[in-house]
């Protein structure tokens, strides 16, 4: 999830709405906002994604 902002000259803003970090500031596109959303490695999602993973496998090995 981004936060996209206008500015003033009508170039864009987008920050990442999990970690809040500003990705790209002053693009001349949407499509370039595209672009650089998508190449954005989040470490709070690596994070989540990492302690998903540990409680996954802490769920299974209580079972057994
Ligand atoms: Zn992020």
């Amino acid at each position: 999830m981004y936060n996209r902002t206008q500015n003033d000259n009508g170039s864009f803003n987008t920050r990442c709405l999990d970690c809040f970090m500003t990705v790209a500031s002053c693009v001349e596109t949407t499509a370039e906002l595209d672009r650089i959303e998508v190449h954005h490695i989040c470490p709070e999602k690596a994070l989540a994604d990492l302690l998903a993973q540990e409680k996954a496998i802490e769920a299974r090995s209580a079972r057994n």
